[in-house]
C-alpha cells in the first residue's frame, strides 16, 4: 500500500497509508481540520518517468516501423535491378532518417 503525505493546516505534515483505490482524506484524523494531499516525491517521479518512457518508446517504435517500410522499398528497388530507383529511394530514406 502506498503511503501518502498530507498537510494539515494545524498539525502540519503527516503520512497515511492508504489503498490506491481509497479516496484522499479531506479531514485531519487528529484535529478534524482541512488537509491537503501532497504529491509524494517518489510517486510523482515514478509516474512522470514511466509516462515519458512510454511516449518515447512508442514514438521510437513508430519511427522504426516507418523507416523499416522505407528500407523495404529500397531493397525492392534493388531487387528489381532498378539502381537509379534504389539510389533515389535510398536517399529519400536517408533524408527521413536525418529528420528523425
Ligand atoms: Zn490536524
Amino acid at each position: 500500500m502506498p503511503i501518502y503525505d498530507y498537510k494539515c493546516e494545524k498539525c502540519g505534515r503527516f503520512e497515511k497509508m492508504q489503498k490506491i483505490t481509497e479516496s484522499a482524506l479531506t479531514e485531519c484524523p487528529t484535529c478534524g481540520g482541512q488537509v491537503q494531499r501532497l504529491i509524494s516525491k517518489n510517486v510523482g517521479i515514478m509516474f512522470k518517468g514511466s509516462g515519458f518512457y512510454c511516449t518515447d518508446h512508442n514514438r521510437i517504435k513508430d519511427q522504426a516501423r516507418s523507416l523499416n517500410k522505407e528500407r523495404q522499398k529500397d531493397n525492392q528497388a534493388l531487387l528489381d535491378g532498378d539502381v537509379k530507383g534504389f539510389v533515389e529511394q535510398s536517399e529519400s530514406t536517408t533524408k527521413k532518417v536525418m529528420d528523425v
